[in-house]
């Protein structure tokens, strides 16, 4: 080392460097889930067909690696176009998942005034990226039976006009869809955008999206990650070309991969496998539902996503949560969230022969 070489001490440094609402989060932490049922993630189950996948290596022998990715996705954004009827009056922008979205809405509009709203309990992603760009998050309490409290969120308008309004529709972690005439009256009542994310939309009954690009405030967004293609990592969201413009300064060149681009083309194109796999999903959940329904300790929340929320009796959910780790089975903990999730799990509707395994663990852990 140089002489001159000026030493950090790093931890000094953490201090006075890293801005404390960052020091004071965790990371995201995915547990590892090698060898387990793997019901925590919301992912679809389902594999391709052998044909299928047969057809797709064919498409990726001939992708380019060497070169750069198309920037902007163009033929990709015309394929999701169709299959997600996005209206003509809607322009899309793409992100790398999702999340890549929420982020690049947030860091265009962070100001450490202004204030970011959703309700509570809500995708953690929300409050997570506000934290990150600087802004203030603030969530509305649900009622106990998670459904909107919309009066108490007007309110919230009023007194916080929110730049961004995040509603997730169906909700994640609680799998309900919201009344359709309550969001209705937050669009009109909103001073700021708002975010219907319809990451579940696949497995629910209503949607926004015959609305994007029609109404000034409106941003309507979507992932295929519960279609099937989690691992792709691609999200759309939909609305007004001005807003999008504003949001695609701050993307990142290249955000979708070449492999992502060629490979959801692809799963586009069979789209009729992805509905039979998300009809089955739909179906599936109908029936766990029902046992889950019978076990007399729980109180089951219906959903409209390819999870279901369920309370446990006072203080089991981490024992019950173990209990069903060890035997092999991973779904997710929501307790130590506290407030309205104590005692709360999370299981993603598997394949049935999965669902059959974790109710049996289940039956056991409880017992
Ligand atoms: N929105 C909601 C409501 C979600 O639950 C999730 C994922 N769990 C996402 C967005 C992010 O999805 P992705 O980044 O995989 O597109």
């Amino acid at each position: 080392m140089p002489d001159n070489k000026v030493t950090i001490n790093i931890s000094n440094s953490i201090k006075q460097w890293i801005r404390p609402e960052i020091r004071a989060l965790n990371a995201y932490h995915i547990p590892p889930a090698t060898n387990c049922v793997k019901l925590d993630a919301m992912e679809n189950p389902y594999q391709w067909p052998e044909t299928m996948v047969d057809e797709w290596l064919k498409i990726v022998r001939d992708v380019e690696l060497n070169r750069y990715p198309d920037p902007s996705a163009s033929a990709l954004k015309d394929s999701l176009r169709v299959s997600m009827q996005v209206p003509n009056e809607a322009e899309i922008l793409l992100g790398n998942g999702s999340d890549e979205l929420i982020q690049m809405i947030l860091m265009a509009v962070a100001d450490k005034e202004q204030t970011v709203l959703s309700v509570d309990p809500s995708f953690v992603m929300y409050d997570m990226v506000t934290t990150y760009v600087g802004m203030q998050y603030v969530s509305v309490p649900l009622e106990s039976d998670f459904s909107l409290d919309v009066d108490t969120f007007l309110q919230a308008i009023k007194k916080y006009k929110p730049v961004i309004i995040f509603i997730a529709y169906p909700n994640n972690p609680t799998g309900n869809l919201f009344k359709r005439e309550d969001l209705q009256r937050i669009i009109d009542a909103a001073t700021g955008i708002i975010v219907i994310d319809e990451a579940y939309h696949a497995f629910a009954d209503d949607s926004f999206m015959a609305e994007a690009g029609k109404v000034d405030n409106l941003l309507v967004m979507r992932t295929v990650s519960k279609m099937g293609l989690a691992g792709l990592r691609l999200g759309l969201l939909a609305g007004k070309a001005q807003w999008l413009a504003e949001f695609d300064k701050v993307r990142l060149p290249y955000n979708l991969n070449v492999l992502t681009q060629a490979t959801a083309q692809f799963a586009l194109s069979h789209q009729k496998i992805l509905d039979e796999q998300t009809a089955t999903i739909c179906k599936t959940r109908e029936s766990l539902f029902a046992e889950l329904s019978k076990i007399k300790s729980l109180c089951v929340y219906p959903s409209q996503a390819n999870f279901i929320l369920f309370r446990t009796a006072g203080g089991q959910a981490s024992s019950i949560f173990n209990r069903l780790k060890d035997s092999g089975i991973l779904i997710k903990n929501l307790s130590p969230m506290g407030g309205a999730l104590e005692d709360c799990l999370r299981v993603t509707v598997g394949t049935p022969e999965e669902n059959q395994k974790f109710l049996k663990a289940l039956q056991q852990a409880i017992a």
